[in-house]
């Protein structure tokens, strides 16, 4: 650290990143790697924690998308994965394959039509040909069904913990149990905490739900909303056919596509032997104050059920395991990726609005570009904060 500007006691950093999910975790990585050792990581809670977005057992990867500027950004997100996997020396990445289905006229043709563009390996088949080919599913005649080669689980808590090992290897420190309380810009920007006092010349928020509540103060305030999403795990009468590793396996990850009724996600057992993970897209109104106060919704299990009922076969009629997680998001559902219009020495990284995890890498990088002031690997017009101004 240098202690040159401002006196024998206070050292100064780089840069600090403020939030240790899946995105500041990425982040730090990112700055320390490009050689910005004096990098510090801080966390309001212990590491590990299941307060905010990033925790569990699994999130969905996949090339398909039906937002051109994320379909061409999944092969870089496939490459860093696997870059990383093998600087750390551990698997995060499963392949199961994975099949998204809806009506020909949904999300599902703009998931074609970039497949084509971008000519990335899928197959189009009838709901005739979907139910025949994997016995989980039952769909109605009137549905389409894309099948995504490169789909497939991230092991969600192991990438947050080995983006945060490979950080602290590139020279980075990481501090949790550390809230930041106030943040008073400038060339060298005071952030002071429940533990202390820290100085830097640069700071990246990646703090999930609770970034509004960093940024009203510093004069912005952008229309990101917290919400609150039901996790759920359900038993299924041939678990050899859902299970990760066995040879018998066909179930893959899978969606509906959006749509205005029930609409759910799913992955096959992982984390928890024999269950699988059934979810709604659908999520709730909620208070990241009252983080640590949550229940699941009877209102979207009965949803759940619903789908369940509807869509898949051999799955038992009520969860197994109920988790609860956050999203943060944003009123085009689109990331934001820049700096403070008027303090340029803040960047901010929020508003991933449900489907930021498997862009982690590529999100690490485009903020590290942003916060070193290095050219930016991608059209950043997408992610500007002033469209929401
Ligand atoms: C149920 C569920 C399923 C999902 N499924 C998928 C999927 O299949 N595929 C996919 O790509 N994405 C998925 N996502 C979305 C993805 O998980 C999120 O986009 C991603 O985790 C967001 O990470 P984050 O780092 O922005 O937020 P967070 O993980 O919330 O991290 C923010 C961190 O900042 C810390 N923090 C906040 N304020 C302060 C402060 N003042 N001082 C210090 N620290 C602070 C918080 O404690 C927290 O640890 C899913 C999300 C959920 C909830």
């Amino acid at each position: 650290m240098s202690t040159a500007d401002c006196g024998v006691n206070c050292e100064i950093y780089d840069v600090i990143v403020v939030g240790a999910g899946v995105q500041g975790s990425s982040t730090a990585f990112n700055i320390a790697r490009k050689g910005h050792t004096r990098s510090l990581l801080l966390e309001q809670f212990q590491l590990g924690h299941t307060h905010g977005s990033s925790h569990g057992g699994s999130r969905i990867i996949r090339s398909s998308y039906d937002v051109q500027h994320y379909a061409e950004m999944m092969p870089e997100a496939f490459k860093l994965w696997k870059e990383i996997e093998q600087e750390a020396g551990v698997q995060l990445y499963y392949n199961t394959g994975g099949t998204f289905f809806g009506h020909p006229d949904s999300a599902i043709k703009s998931i074609i039509c970039h497949f084509q563009q971008l000519d990335l390996p899928h197959e189009v088949l009838s709901a005739k040909e979907a139910n025949s080919r994997y016995k989980f599913l039952n769909l109605p005649n009137n549905f389409i069904c894309v099948v995504d080669k490169s789909a497939g689980i991230l092991a969600a808590d192991r990438a947050v913990k080995t983006l945060q090992s490979l950080f602290i290897k590139n020279g980075g420190k990481i501090v949790d149990n550390c809230k930041v309380t106030s943040i008073h810009p400038g060339d060298v920007i005071t952030l002071k905490t429940d533990k202390e006092d820290f100085k830097t010349r640069k700071i990246v928020l990646t703090a999930g739900p609770w970034t509004s509540k960093l940024l009203v103060p510093l004069g912005l305030k952008l229309p990101l909303t917290p919400k609150l999403c039901d996790v759920y795990y359900w038993q299924v009468d041939h678990p050899e056919l859902c299970t990760i590793g066995s040879s018998s396996r066909e179930m893959g990850v899978f969606s509906q596509s959006l749509e205005k009724n029930i609409s759910c996600y799913g992955l096959p057992s992982f984390e928890h032997p024999g269950l699988v993970k059934i979810c709604p897209h659908r999520n709730i109104d909620f208070d990241p104050a009252n983080c640590e106060d949550r229940d699941t919704c009877p209102e979207l299990m009965e949803e759940v059920k619903q789908f369940i009922e509807t869509y898949l076969q051999g799955v038992s009629s009520s969860p197994s395991v109920k988790e609860c997680c956050t999203v943060t998001l944003t009123p085009d559902e689109d990331f934001i990726l820049d700096r403070h219009p008027k303090h340029h020495n803040i960047i901010i990284g929020a508003g991933f609005s449900g489907h930021g995890f498997k862009l982690a890498p590529v999100v690490g990088r485009i903020l590290a570009e942003l916060t070193l002031g290095l050219p930016s690997s991608h059209n950043l017009q997408p992610f500007k904060l002033t469209r929401l101004l």
